[in-house]
């Protein structure tokens, strides 16, 4: 299944996932421009998990999924992200960080 991310909610997803790898690798990695080659990595990997997302529109936040589809060590990257990143994106991106807290409260479908 491919996921079109330009279905608001996921589009939604998509747009916190990238600025909270944006705030992240500017802060800790330094790069020039854009992202470092790790953190681009990473944003590669979570975007086809994002489009293969069993849940298709009707998913949850993944720190609630009870699936989780990551691969373990890129499931301890997004964490250390997570943990490092999200204090700041309320600051930074308030509406964006209101609206992720939102689909918190989302349920995943029965799988
Ligand atoms: S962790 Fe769960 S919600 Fe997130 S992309 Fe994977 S299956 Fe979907
Ligand atoms: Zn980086």
């Amino acid at each position: 299944m491919k996921n079109d991310l330009v279905n608001p909610r996921l589009a939604r997803e998509w747009q916190t996932m990238t600025a909270m790898v944006r705030i992240f690798c500017r802060d800790q990695h330094h790069p020039d421009e854009g992202l470092c080659a790790e953190c681009q990595q990473f944003l590669d990997y979570a975007g086809v998990r994002l489009e293969r997302c069993r849940f298709g529109v009707e998913k949850p936040t993944c720190a609630k999924c009870p699936v989780h589809c990551y691969q373990r060590e890129r499931r301890e990257q997004v964490r250390a992200m997570m943990r490092y990143a999200g204090p700041r994106m309320l600051w930074e991106h308030p509406v964006m960080s209101l609206r992720h807290w939102l689909d918190g409260f989302r349920k995943a479908p029965e799988i």
